[in-house]
């Protein structure tokens, strides 16, 4: 399979760091001119000397009214991907009200309000577009600790079925991906622990958690016209764990 984005325009969020930094760095080799928005502006200011080709955009999308103002200049854009994400981890009894909003804001709030945006031209200009939103397997089972992370991705995939209802008349796609642990600065203090990552790895049918890569590849099939009939799902890349009634 040979993806090509040439003459495509495409805005990845959280594109600093991890997921979506790879991410940026594959569409830019895959010929789409990239937008790359992230929070820290090294971050930006680094991944623009490895790809000089990005226009970066400096945003903190807890701000929500910030949204609008900071895309304004971004142009057309075919193919989104909302990947910033945070997870604050708390366990239920002591999860704190201000972490809920604030998980909602990033995670549920700002994807919706960027992809208005982004559809919103989408539809006007009559090309189709495909919006891919980085989920979590944590949508789809219960997470000790992860209550607040579990519910805003949840209320994501939520998000992404609706959208795809309401858009699908407009040629647009609307998917999400739902990793399992991917080593990135975000799953690193739990995940480098060796017994959390056997506890889990020992009900992942692969028996080892994702590579960035292997996300990054899932995300650059449901861009592409490769996948044209898939719209509305919520695709797991977990290993088969969600398959484990063990899980
Ligand atoms: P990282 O923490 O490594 O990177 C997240 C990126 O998003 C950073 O560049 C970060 O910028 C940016 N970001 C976070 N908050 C904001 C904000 N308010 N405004 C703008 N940018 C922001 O995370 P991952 O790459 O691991 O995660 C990417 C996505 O994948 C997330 O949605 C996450 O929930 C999801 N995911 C990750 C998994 C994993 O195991 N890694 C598993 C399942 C899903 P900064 O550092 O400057 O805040």
């Amino acid at each position: 399979m040979n993806v090509r984005f040439d003459g495509k325009r495409a805005l990845v969020t959280g594109a600093g760091k991890g997921i979506g930094r790879e991410l940026v760095k594959k569409l830019v080799e895959c010929g789409a001119e990239t937008i790359a928005l992230s929070r820290t502006q090294s971050d930006l200011d680094s991944l623009k000397q490895e790809c000089p080709s990005i226009i970066p955009i400096q945003c903190d999308l807890a701000d929500a009214d910030s949204i609008p103002n900071a895309l304004r200049d971004c142009g057309p854009i075919d193919l989104l991907v909302n990947n910033a994400g945070i997870a604050l981890t708390d366990q239920f009894i002591d999860a704190k009200p201000a972490d809920f909003d604030k998980s909602m804001a990033i995670n549920v709030k700002a994807p919706i309000v960027i992809s208005q945006i982004i559809a919103e031209g989408m539809i006007k200009r009559k090309t189709g577009g495909s919006i891919v939103n980085v989920s979590s397997k944590a949508s789809l089972r219960g997470m000790q600790n992860y209550l607040l992370y579990a519910a805003s991705k949840a209320a994501l995939d939520s998000v992404t079925r609706t959208m795809s209802l309401e858009l699908g008349p407009h040629n647009i796609r609307v998917n999400s991906v739902n990793p399992t642990v991917a080593k990135t600065d975000m799953s690193k203090a739990v995940w480098d622990n060796p017994a959390n990552t056997k506890m889990l790895t020992s009900v992942i049918p692969l028996g080892r958690l994702a590579e960035i890569s292997e996300v990054v590849s899932v995300i650059l099939f449901l861009l592409s016209d490769f996948s044209s009939m898939v719209t509305g799902s919520c695709v797991p890349i977990d290993g088969g764990c969600i398959a484990n009634l063990m899980t």
